[in-house]
């Protein structure tokens, strides 16, 4: 090897490291999926389902085992691939659906905000407790199906014009979180497109208060919480969509009647994206099996996963309904490709299987041997975090 191409191997070998920080963030991820298929072990013997104790021991296995190339004279691992085991309540895979979304759809996002607005619009309906999660979810979905409509022209209320928006498309996102009560807070979050900039109609100003401008979790606090004092103003527009909102999840028929009869819908709040996109491309079960308050019980478990089974968490409607947002996808990048080549010009790697915690112990003892792995590797390794 040329001293240029050996320099440069070096460097890449640094760029292409996976350290230590990053597998342990898995294995910290992946800290609850004992107790995970724990309750899947229980549900199976309950209900006599034979497939939950194979869900259960994948969710076990979940990035346990790397299929590694080993450079033995070069002491470098290559991380090839791991299992995962892509279920909806394992932080793990969930947290890298969520880095790949983001990764994949930024950029496209940012693109088609040249071209139209992005808001951020998040719809709420009133807490539930679990056994009432799944038939929530369905009627939520279904009456968003309408505002979409609405919105789009094909469905129409007398005397009200959506269409002068330009409204193109979405992307809804579904997150449940639990309360400190014991019960559920299901919402969607949601970007939207329009063509046009809605706040330069007249309907935009801001300055309804409802009882949603008061203590609603949904409301990003600007200010200190004080009791009595708005946190936020509504638009006549988002008072509008409120109503439609809660006609439709109540099984109303929305009409102008009945939509100037309510006097007040279920929370609907409407802001500019401003380039933050990240509520919609998190994950939905983020936050639930918490480390602190013993976990979520069985029975929440379990309706939890009859009311996910099946169901699509992000669902994209108008420009973005053909895409596909929970998938993983391992691609390969340049400079490892250049890497690889490098060192299999030296010698030819031993293939084997390590144990997470083998990586770990090695990482911790025999710091002469470099872990790399290719970039979209190392990325959905990395948290997908609130910060960002
Ligand atoms: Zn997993």
């Amino acid at each position: 090897m040329n001293l240029f191409t050996y320099q440069k191997s070096l460097e890449y070998k640094k760029a292409l490291q996976v350290n230590s920080k990053q597998f342990d963030k898995v294995d910290r991820r992946t800290e609850k999926n004992g107790y995970i298929s724990y309750l899947y072990r229980k549900l199976s013997d309950e209900i006599g389902d034979e497939s939950l104790q194979i869900t259960a021991n994948r969710v076990f296995s979940c990035s346990r085992f790397y299929q590694i190339d080993y450079y033995v004279d070069q002491k470098v691992k290559d991380v090839q691939r791991t299992y995962f085991c892509h279920n909806r309540f394992c932080d793990n895979c969930q947290n890298a659906y969520a880095v790949q979304r983001e990764f994949k759809y930024t950029p496209v996002l940012d693109q088609l905000s040249k071209l139209f607005h992005l808001y951020h619009i998040v719809f709420t309906v009133p807490n539930c407790y679990s056994d009432q999660l799944l038939i929530t979810l369905d009627q939520m979905q279904n009456s968003f199906g309408y505002i979409n409509r609405y919105l789009n022209g094909n469905l129409k209320i007398k005397g009200i014009d959506f269409l002068k928006y330009g409204y193109s498309g979405c992307i809804r996102a579904l997150e449940i979180t639990k309360s400190k009560k014991g019960d559920f807070h299901p919402h969607f979050h949601c970007l939207f497109l329009f063509r046009n900039d809605l706040s330069k109609f007249p309907e935009w100003k801001k300055y309804n208060v409802n009882s949603y401008s008061f203590d609603n979790p949904d409301v990003v606090l600007h200010r200190k919480k004080s009791y009595g004092t708005p946190q936020r103003y509504f638009s006549d527009f988002e008072i509008l969509l409120q109503k439609i909102w809660r006609l439709k999840f109540d099984g109303i028929k929305v009409t102008r009647d009945n939509l100037e009869g309510i006097k007040e819908g279920y929370s609907v709040i409407v802001d500019p994206a401003k380039g933050r996109y990240h509520q919609v491309f998190k994950y939905a079960t983020k936050g639930l099996f918490k480390k602190t308050d013993g976990d979520l019980n069985y029975r929440d478990f379990v309706n939890l996963h009859f009311a996910l089974q099946n169901r699509r968490i992000i669902q994209g409607y108008g420009v973005f309904f053909h895409c596909d947002f929970e998938e993983i996808n391992l691609d390969t990048d340049k400079y490892y490709n250049r890497l690889v080549a490098v060192l299999r010009s030296n010698e030819y790697p031993i293939p084997e299987i390590e144990k997470l915690d083998q990586i770990l112990t090695a990482q911790l003892h025999a710091k002469d041997i470099t872990y790399i792995s290719r970039q979209s590797m190392r990325r959905i390794m990395e948290d997908n975090n609130d910060e960002r």
